[in-house]
């Protein structure tokens, strides 16, 4: 395992960046505020831990990039900053996601006010959910793991046209698996910055997924012809588990903050490191850096306290329900919880 050590100076001039406006609007957290964003500097400090990487098949050893700091974040003129009558993210579902509308209804609200507690000042909806047939999207039987595919930039076409005038974004999701062109395996997702559309998969959150005994394998004799979207009726979906819930809200958050211009974070651990593979993204911690805390602070102007109350309420709500359709599964979540929990008495010392 190999541990990466910024100086605190780095760490410090990554979050205040040296351009003297930025200093000053820095200047502008409260105490409490700052004493939180700077715990990060402090080594040994339990919010804000080193990144580590454990083979050289993890992100950053396999994509050497230039670390984005705040600075540079915020100088880049490509980035998308919500503005007026542009604030709402639309979550578009794109087939189904359990057994039964009530189900794909219910996780897709709790995806929903995550990601509205995540990104705290923006609305968060999601539009009426369509099958795959709707999409007419070309899709495959993947000739290794024999699961169906959908062609990732052919629903980024079908997504463009559906985006709303208000819309700061829209986000399609899916449980059926993507690719996004005929020599690739697959994709867990696809965006396009420029246009703010961005489409995501959570088939391959789903523990079975790389088992032979995976329920979305097709036998090798069938061979599904091109446009007939029936081999979807009653395909496999994934069961709703509290991980799938975590790994999915994760990503949510992960490829939305991209969106918004984040890149993948080389500082501290964070949502938004990359991974290759789902090991290194269970290794993710579920919320943001300070230094990416404040990308997104400066782009939708949140209270710190506010986002992190917002965030604790939504795993709240579901706390002592442990039915999993009658009640959210927040098991997986308590971690963070408790990280959210220390967060808090900071800013309210
Ligand atoms: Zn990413
Ligand atoms: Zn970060």
């Amino acid at each position: 395992m190999h541990v990466i050590e910024h100086p605190v100076e780095g760490l410090r001039s990554a979050l205040r960046s040296t351009r003297k406006d930025l200093i000053e609007t820095y200047e502008k957290y409260s105490k409490e505020e700052k004493s939180l964003l700077e715990g990060c500097l402090i080594p040994g400090n339990s919010l804000f831990s080193p990144i580590t990487f454990h083979s050289h098949s993890d992100w950053i050893p396999s994509h050497p990039e230039t670390p984005q700091d705040f600075q540079s974040f915020y100088s880049n003129p490509y980035r998308r900053t919500p503005n007026k009558g542009h604030t709402t993210i639309y979550i578009q579902t794109i087939g189904s996601f359990g057994e039964g509308v009530g189900i794909t209804e219910q996780y897709v609200e709790w995806l929903r006010e995550y990601c509205q507690a995540f990104f705290y000042g923006l609305v968060v909806e999601f539009l009426p959910a369509v099958t795959v047939a709707s999409t007419s999207c070309t899709f495959r039987v993947n000739s290794n793991s024999y699961n169906l595919q959908l062609h990732a930039g052919e629903l980024l076409g079908f997504l463009k046209k559906r985006k709303p005038k208000d819309a700061f974004c829209i986000v399609g999701i899916t449980m059926i698996d993507l690719y996004p062109r005929d020599s690739w395996n697959f994709v867990f997702g696809q965006a396009s910055l420029t246009e703010g559309v961005g489409v995501f998969s959570f088939a391959r959150y789903d523990d079975d997924f790389y088992k032979r005994s995976y329920a979305g394998r097709l036998k090798k004799a069938m061979k599904p012809k091109p446009g007939d979207y029936s081999v979807f009726q009653g395909y496999y979906t994934p069961p709703i588990t509290s991980k799938l819930l975590l790994r999915s809200c994760k990503t949510l958050t992960h490829e939305i903050g991209h969106i918004f211009g984040v890149q993948h974070c080389q500082w501290l651990q964070c949502v938004m490191q990359g991974s290759n593979h789902l090991e290194e993204s269970d290794r993710r911690p579920m919320d943001v850096c300070p230094i990416c805390l404040r990308k997104l602070q400066s782009a939708i102007g949140f209270k710190i306290a506010d986002r992190y109350k917002a965030l604790l309420c939504w795993i709240d709500t579901g706390e002592g329900v442990s039915a999993l359709h009658s009640g959210k599964p927040t098991e997986s979540f308590q971690d963070f919880r408790q990280w959210l929990c220390k967060c808090l008495s900071i800013l309210r010392d």
